[in-house]
């Protein structure tokens, strides 16, 4: 069974094609700047990378182009291959728990949520309605960021504000995130053949995110009504005191967007450090004497600390603590860091199993308290094996 796997932005297409069969990439790409000058596609197969500049009007044209270059590439023999379609949707709001065959409702659906998504709900109503005009027979199956998180009660997503706003706007924790958490959870309980663990992922890149997880369901999590909230990121800041934002409105003459726009793109490691986003150079930086990126990395970790600590006590204790994502999995400093914080728990990282990156591994001493791991995480395989299982149960 082939399935492709998609994640479609404003200007952009990413996509992996999968053998359910044997869990395997076949191909995957990515289709730039669509809509804009100079757009292009990457393929990658066979251990080749093919990189071409081409006009892309639109999603459709992505699509076309992707599914003839499979064909003349000889990555699939016709369309026929394809058995289904799985798209990343962002947010679903309370009605989503799980994925869901894509049909005319879950598009409008996805149109009625746009303000909780704005940049990304209209982009996936593009990716699917692309697919559509170009592979019409074919099952479509839509997994969400937000669903894993469905399972948090009401005293864990309200926030502590008139009651009335969120029965009239909707307004709570949604959290984010959910299929790479979902797949951290899948795999960690495969790993200790345990589906009754207390884990606390953390899902550290660009943005990021940490859960508390007990028997395979979220508890809490710390993104919340939208992705600017908990831990501190590459360029967003995190929890903050909302009164920072008219105050800083009324110093600078900024209209609350123009705030909130600061909040997610020039805070975080970039807004502290003032050099980078990229944890890598504000190591580099901290490394050569440079205080700001020193202040920039003992505040990121901090945070992680903190919203660990919090689900350490939300749970009742942890079996096991696992990093993923571009830090979680790659950057050594950052998780030794983080764990050294955690000391006072009992927990003690393997400094040489900890020396990894981008691998499933457990980075523990025998001695820790808790359980850490490492494991890369992977939202294309999760997303089309709900593909797969949907299309079965459909016949
Ligand atoms: P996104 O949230 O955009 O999907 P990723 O999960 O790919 O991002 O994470 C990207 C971030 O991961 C980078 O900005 C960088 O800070 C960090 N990162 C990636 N590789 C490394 C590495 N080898 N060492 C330290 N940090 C890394």
């Amino acid at each position: 069974m082939k399935i492709i796997s998609i994640n479609t932005g404003s200007s952009s297409l990413k996509f992996s094609l999968f053998n359910m069969d044997k869990e395997e990439v076949i191909a995957s790409g990515l289709f730039e700047r669509i809509g804009l000058e100079g757009s292009s596609y990457t393929i990658k197969f066979n251990g080749e990378k093919i990189k071409e500049e081409i006009e892309l009007a639109n999603h459709t044209d992505a699509v076309k182009v992707l599914l003839e270059k499979l064909i003349s590439l000889n990555i699939i023999k016709s369309l026929e291959e394809i058995n289904g379609v799985g798209h990343r949707l962002v947010h679903g709001k309370d009605k989503y728990s799980k994925s869901v065959l894509i049909t005319d409702e879950v598009v409008e659906d996805l149109m009625k949520f746009k303000d909780f998504a704005p940049l990304h709900n209209p982009a996936n109503v593009l990716g699917i309605n692309a697919f559509r005009e170009v592979l019409r027979e074919v099952p479509m199956v839509g997994v969400f960021d937000t669903a894993f998180h469905q399972t948090m009660k009401q005293e864990e997503y309200l926030y502590p504000v008139p009651y009335e706003w969120y029965q009239n706007y909707g307004v709570r924790k949604y959290g984010f995130h959910g299929t790479s958490h979902r797949y951290i959870t899948k795999k960690i309980s495969q790993e200790l053949k345990r589906n009754d663990l207390k884990i606390i992922s953390c899902h550290v890149g660009n943005g990021g995110s940490i859960t508390a997880i007990k028997d395979g369901k979220c508890v809490d999590t710390s993104m919340g009504f939208t992705p600017l909230a908990g831990i501190m990121m590459g360029t967003r800041s995190g929890d903050v005191d909302s009164s920072i934002i008219p105050y800083v409105m009324e110093q600078e003459g900024l209209n609350a967007s123009e705030v909130v726009d600061a909040l997610n793109k020039r805070s975080g490691l970039l807004g502290i450090s003032e050099k980078s986003s990229d944890m890598r150079d504000v190591v580099a930086g901290m490394e050569e004497g440079d205080e700001k990126c020193r202040l920039a990395f003992d505040m990121y970790t901090r945070k992680v600390t903190n919203y660990i600590a919090q689900y350490y006590v939300l749970l009742g204790g942890a079996d096991v603590i696992v990093f993923t994502a571009g830090l979680g999995e790659n950057s050594v400093p950052f998780r030794r860091k983080v764990c050294e914080n955690l000391a006072c728990l009992g927990i003690k990282l393997d400094e040489k199993a900890n020396n990894c990156m981008g691998e499933l591994r457990k980075i523990s001493a025998e001695d820790s308290s808790v359980l850490v791991y490492t494991i890369p995480t992977d939202e294309e395989l999760m997303i089309a094996e709900d593909t797969k299982r949907i299309i079965n149960e459909i016949g």
